[in-house]
């Protein structure tokens, strides 16, 4: 390469003939300017620099924290947010309809919500059942307490809830839920698996309702 001509300085921005391919300043008061400024800008850069890589590694840290955290949590943690999600898709799913045993479409606000999803084989009783949509309906949350406990409720609860199933979908639906049924082995990756399929499912209902409102 060869030394031009002139160049500008990086300081005052004037024009002057540099002496060799290197030179950038046309004194050396302004060399020394350029070189304190290069330093502070390289020392800034350094900073930077610095504070990126301490950002990253907390967050790497919390990543890991969380990764162990979970690593730590009992498979009863994930049915638990499995069963939530599937709950709460067919909450949404069943948006607008009355409730399964009751037909009540505005039962009263029982502790911090009018409806459940409420399992027509339940879930205690029938756990290969627990995440089959067809057996899950939107309830009100006084039948489905009812549903839970023995007796005289629960029995009518439960009869009522049969009737609605057969009016809306036939008696083939409800012998087929009368099952029997294969005897699920749910381990924690299904758990996992089941909730991240029920979250996504909850949020594009979620999506469309909004849209067609
Ligand atoms: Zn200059
Ligand atoms: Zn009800």
């Amino acid at each position: 390469m060869k030394v031009p001509k002139a160049r500008k300085c990086r300081i005052c921005k004037k024009r002057f003939k540099p002496l060799t391919l290197y030179e950038w300043w046309c004194c050396e008061k302004h060399r020394d300017e350029l070189a304190t400024k290069l330093a502070a800008e390289a020392k800034q850069k350094r900073i930077q620099q610095q504070e990126k890589n301490r950002k990253k590694e907390a967050q790497q840290e919390r990543q890991s924290l969380k990764v162990r955290k979970l690593a730590l949590k009992p498979d009863n943690y994930f049915k638990k947010q499995a069963q939530d999600a599937f709950n709460q898709f067919i909450r949404l799913r069943d948006h607008g309809q009355p409730c399964i045993s009751c037909g009540e479409t505005n039962p009263p606000d029982l502790h911090g919500g009018q409806w459940d999803c409420g399992h027509f084989k339940t879930v205690g009783g029938f756990p290969e059942l627990r995440f089959v949509e067809k057996n899950a309906y939107r309830q009100c949350k006084s039948c489905n307490a009812g549903s839970a406990k023995h007796g005289a409720k629960a029995a009518t609860v439960a009869q009522r809830y049969e009737q609605e199933l057969v009016l809306r979908f036939g008696q083939d639906l409800v012998d087929w839920l009368n099952g029997p049924h294969e005897m699920t082995h749910y381990r924690r990756d299904d758990f996992i698996r089941i909730r991240d399929e029920y979250r996504a499912k909850c949020r594009e209902l979620t999506k469309k309702m909004e849209q067609s409102l």
